[in-house]
């Protein structure tokens, strides 16, 4: 699934299996999946 750092803007595509937490490959920040999708919904 595609992330944006939502600190440093940086994109990846993520394909480990924490399903609630990443961290940035650039800039190390914790970033909540969760919220991501949930901004996603909203914006469809
Ligand atoms: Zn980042």
């Amino acid at each position: 699934m595609k992330i944006v750092c939502p600190k440093c803007k940086h994109k990846w595509d993520y394909s480990g299996k924490s399903k609630y937490y990443v961290t940035c490959p650039c800039c190390y920040r914790k970033i909540n999946i969760n919220k991501l999708k949930n901004k996603n919904v909203g914006k469809k």
